[in-house]
């Protein structure tokens, strides 16, 4: 294991191998170089079954339409632990919202350390 930074509530980066880490079991994600949400478990989901009906008995929701609107959850596959979710329209890539500064990272992590 290497040195580990901590860089969103539930997301590390190992310095020594540049991979991204649960901070909750350490399960590795993959690269800093990629995605960390392709080395999650992804659960999409219809829309209709997050948003509930406003009114038992009734259609009436605030649930985007399943055929403009998806949404997807991504898991930690170590520990189960919800990293985020995102609502995309069906076919859309999932995002690329943390690109990490491996070097400055690097020189936080040294500071850190001599002090
Ligand atoms: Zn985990």
């Amino acid at each position: 294991m290497g040195t580990r930074f901590h860089i969103a509530q539930y997301l590390d980066v190992d310095v020594d191998n540049e991979t991204f880490h649960c901070h909750e079991c350490g399960q590795e994600l993959g690269p800093v170089a990629k995605n960390y949400k392709e080395g999650c478990l992804i659960y999409e989901r219809d829309p209709r079954t997050v948003h509930r009906p406003l009114i038992e008995g009734t259609e009436l929701t605030f649930a985007p339409d399943p055929e403009w609107c998806r949404i997807l959850e991504f898991y930690c596959p170590g520990c189960g632990q919800m990293f985020d979710n995102e609502y995309l329209p069906p076919g859309h890539p999932i995002t690329h919202d943390i690109v990490p500064d491996i070097e400055a990272i690097r020189r936080a992590v040294q500071q850190s350390t001599r002090s």
